[in-house]
């Protein structure tokens, strides 16, 4: 259903109106806040010409962001300009925090940031493969970190999760392989665990979401995603928008078939890419030739010294991604293909390999100029994957947008059901 048919018209059409509106003010929020998260310390005037809004619906705007603590006025030394001098704008450090959660059967990776996505805290602990264990671990973890630093939990604006798994477009996981958890109502445990706005997204859909955001494809309409941990997840944008399917589940790259009754892999399938490049993948290949190593920072320290096993067997796990991500570059002509994960923690070896693969496999045209690079977004990818899910969330929430502003009667109903 479409938005603006959400509400119903009950009043002589009188609420699509209103929830046109509403969304327009929404999305003229979101815009001064990127613009400002992008350009701390703009003026209004400068904020104007970045969003191309008109200086009245700006000073609105501005005023909202104020009103919720988000924004700061600071004076602005003059720059040889008459008149009354600017103020500068910034998202205020006493705004709050953002938190980011990277939901993994091995560890739990959590990142608070400041609203404008500035980590101010990292916390590791151990995973669970109980769901309900793990959903308990992502409260207390957010509720010690925000007690540890003085922030009260309303002053957390949203917290967002990336999980490795099939996720449905009502925060619903059908299938986690390597969680062991299948059907599990996920968003709906972690809102019964935390008092806060949470909101959920497959892992690498979420990291994608950081690239655009934060990450290195801020103005990269199409680009291609794929992450190495306890799987291998995939994301794929096009023309701007993230591609999830019917049900949401579409980017499942580590099930792609690479070899014909090969490895088991977690899925229960043989052969799946995951069974031969995911971080525990390439751990036992590795382990099994008298290789025994922690993590793939060690595996890549270990080919870096030129041992030959390590750097075999993490060329063969580039090979294999590079094999499948041709499929996908062929399909789809991205600007970019975009490596995290393990992958980004041994580039050194596996770009080169990868970037031999698609030279091997993609059409030549399309092959010319597609940028292969690692996530821009450090170790934590994902957790800011969900620090992004978290922001986006909270702008899109309608509920803070009305303070003032609104009249009463647009709260009746969701925006769209
Ligand atoms: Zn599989």
């Amino acid at each position: 259903m479409s938005a603006t048919s959400g509400r119903g018209l009950d009043h002589d059409g009188a609420a699509e109106v209103d929830v046109n509106t509403a969304i327009i003010r929404q999305l003229n929020v979101s815009r001064v806040f990127h613009a400002l998260r992008e350009h701390p310390g703009s003026s209004q005037r400068e904020l104007a010409a970045l969003t191309g809004l008109d200086r009245a619906t700006l000073s609105v705007v501005v005023g909202q962001l104020e009103a919720q603590t988000l924004l700061d006025r600071r004076p602005r030394p003059r720059r040889g300009r008459a008149g009354r001098p600017e103020e500068a704008l910034y998202l205020s450090p006493a705004g709050g925090w953002f938190v980011g959660v990277r939901l993994d059967p091995r560890e739990l990776h959590v990142v608070a940031t400041t609203v404008d996505a500035r980590p101010v805290a990292v916390r590791t602990v151990p995973g669970s493969s109980d769901v309900e264990d793990a959903v308990g671990h992502v409260g207390s973890v957010v509720r010690e970190l925000a007690e540890a630093h003085g922030v009260g939990l309303e002053r957390v604006r949203g917290v967002g999760v990336g999980v490795a798994g099939l996720m449905g477009r009502e925060g619903h996981l059908a299938l986690g392989p390597n969680l062991g958890w299948h059907d599990v109502p996920i968003l709906e445990l972690l809102r019964q665990e935390l008092a806060v706005p949470v909101y959920v997204d497959n892992d690498t859909k979420a990291t994608a979401l950081a690239e655009t955001l934060f990450g290195s494809c801020k103005n990269v309409m199409d680009f291609v995603l794929v992450i190495a941990h306890a799987g291998i997840g995939g994301a794929l944008y096009q023309g701007g928008m993230l591609q999830r399917g019917w049900h949401g589940y579409a980017g499942e790259l580590g099930h792609v078939k690479v070899v014909e009754g090969g490895r088991r892999c977690g899925c229960g399938g043989q052969g799946c890419l995951e069974a031969y490049a995911s971080e525990p993948a390439v751990l036992q290949r590795l382990a099994e030739r008298g290789r025994p190593c922690a993590d793939l920072t060690e595996v890549a320290a270990l080919a870096q010294d030129g041992d030959a096993a390590a750097v075999e067997v993490l060329e063969d796990a580039a090979d294999k991604l590079g094999r499948v991500l041709a499929t996908v570059v062929n399909l789809t002509n991205p600007q970019r293909v975009v490596v995290g994960g393990g992958f980004a923690r041994a580039a050194a070896v596996t770009l080169p390999a990868l970037e031999r693969a698609l030279d091997r496999d993609v059409l030549a045209p399309t092959r010319a100029d597609v940028e292969v690079g690692v996530s821009a977004l450090g170790q934590e990818e994902v957790a800011m994957g969900g620090v992004a899910l978290a922001m986006e969330g909270f702008l899109s929430l309608p509920s803070w947008l009305s303070t003032g502003h609104f009249r009463q009667r647009r709260h009746g109903a969701p925006l769209a059901s």
